[in-house]
Formats: structure tokens, C-alpha cells, sequence
């Protein structure tokens, strides 16, 4: 098992974190690759998208990959097919204003999305493809099924994307840092330990939640904009930023190897 470069990446997954009085930001240079993996386009571009966009805006690039369209979150007035057309027009226009490079659907049913060897393998292959440096995905503490999932499968799927032995069309890869993201769904135990300046992405992300109409309580009762716009101003404030997202880091990250205190 290759797990050296995610284990390993200690002092870089704390190049992003700040705490009040200390905060600190990433070394100079463009950031890596980023990918965004998400069980419906929504949780991508909610809880994922300013991060993708603060990579972005740093010079890095950024692939989001949705493992459904989240079809069935359509309204009554709304045809479950035509709303999963509307989600993936929605999706592109978002991440087109985002400049995210690629915007990948995975066509599992929303509400069935599979955790198996062969959604696993479909994971790798796009991580293989995209070589992303950081991988941010759902949080397992979730009532969701989707999202509970959609985590496994991503903890696997980057897996076997690093091992080499596992032989696919293309070669292994290796993620850094894996991050979970901050999801009203997924917080059951979600703990974060980093926080990311994105003030200045704050603005063109909430413009791209707006063309969801979720974002704008067409739905259901949850009101996205109001929650996701006021949590990245009260993660600022215990962060030392304007606006920030907080994010969980993988545990196989948080180990510290010393050789003295
Ligand atoms: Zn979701």
C-alpha cells in the first residue's frame, strides 16, 4: 500500500490551517491540483466549491466530480429527469464561473449511489486521470446514505489509485491530503481542524451557488444561501478571516513524527 505521501503530509496539510492568533498561509508558489468529489453536484459546489475556487484563484487547478446529478431533489412541480438536466446545466455554469477545469458526472441514481468495487474503481480512475494533490469529499458522520458512501468510496478509491500493482488504463497516483468538507448533513462528529481564507472568492461563489435553484429555497425547506453565506462568516471569525471554510483533515494526516519536542 502507497500511503506515504498522504501519511506523510503533515506539515503540508497544516500549511492551510490557521487558528486565531496563529494563523498562517501556504508556502509561495501555485498550489496543486485540487479535486472536488461529491455525492450530488449541491454538496460540490456548497461545501466544496469555495475551496476549489480559492485554489483556483492562487493559480492551482480544480476538477469537480459529482457522483450523481441529485435528481430526485426535485421539487413536486418538477420532473425528477428534468431536474437532473437542471442540476447538470446549473453545475456547468458554476463551475465555468469558477474556472474549474473539469466537471465530471458519475450517472448513479441519486439515493442508490453504490458503494462497491465497481463505483470504487470508476473513483480511481478519475483520480488517476485528474492527479489531484488534495482530495476534499464528504465527512462520514452523515444521515445521508449518499454521503456515507461517497466517503468510503472516495477513502478507497485513493487508495487503489496509489497502488501500483493495481493495474488500470492509467498509471498510479498518488493523493497528498485528503480534507472533509463542512456540511450541515455530514455533522455528526465533524471536528475541523483547518481554515481557509476565501474572502477573496467569497462573492463569484456565492454567484455560482445561485444558479441551483436549491440554493434559492425552490426545493425544499433548507435554506442553503442563508446557511452556507453565514457559516463562511462565522468559520472567519474563528479563523482570524473575513470569510473561511473550515475543513476536517484526514486522520492518517494529523500524525507528527519527532524527533524531539
Ligand atoms: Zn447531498
Amino acid at each position: 500500500m502507497n500511503r506515504r505521501s498522504f501519511a506523510q503530509s503533515l506539515g503540508g496539510a497544516m500549511a492551510l490551517s490557521a487558528l486565531p492568533g496563529s494563523w498562517s498561509s501556504s508556502p509561495g508558489g501555485i498550489p496543486g491540483p485540487i479535486m472536488a468529489i461529491a455525492a450530488h453536484p449541491g454538496d460540490g459546489l456548497f461545501t466544496m466549491g469555495a475551496a476549489l475556487a480559492q485554489q483556483i484563484e492562487r493559480g492551482g487547478t480544480g476538477a469537480l466530480l459529482s457522483l450523481s446529478l441529485g435528481e430526485k431533489g426535485a421539487s413536486k412541480e418538477i420532473q425528477v429527469q428534468q431536474y437532473g438536466e437542471m442540476q447538470r446545466t446549473a453545475t456547468q455554469k458554476a463551475t465555468h464561473l469558477l474556472g474549474v477545469a473539469e466537471s465530471i458526472f458519475l450517472a448513479y441514481p441519486d439515493a442508490g449511489i453504490p458503494y462497491n468495487e465497481e463505483s470504487t474503481l470508476a473513483v480511481c480512475d478519475a483520480i488517476r486521470q485528474y492527479k489531484p494533490d488534495v482530495v476534499v469529499t464528504h465527512w462520514s458522520g452523515s444521515w445521508h446514505k449518499d454521503h456515507q458512501n461517497c466517503h468510503l468510496i472516495v477513502r478507497d478509491a485513493v487508495f487503489y489509485a496509489a497502488l501500483e500493482t493495481l493495474s488500470r488504463s492509467r498509471p498510479a497516483h498518488s493523493v497528498s491530503k485528503i480534507y472533509y468538507a463542512d456540511n450541515w448533513e455530514d455533522a455528526t462528529n465533524f471536528v475541523p481542524d483547518t481554515y481557509l481564507d476565501i474572502d477573496a472568492v467569497y462573492e463569484k461563489w456565492l454567484q455560482a451557488c445561485d444558479f441551483y435553484p436549491m440554493w434559492r429555497g425552490q426545493t425544499g425547506f433548507f435554506r442553503y444561501n442563508d446557511y452556507y453565506s453565514a457559516l463562511a462568516v462565522m468559520r472567519g471569525c474563528l479563523a482570524g478571516f473575513k470569510h473561511a471554510v473550515a475543513l476536517m483533515s484526514d486522520p492518517g494526516q494529523r500524525t507528527s513524527r519527532l524527533r524531539s519536542l
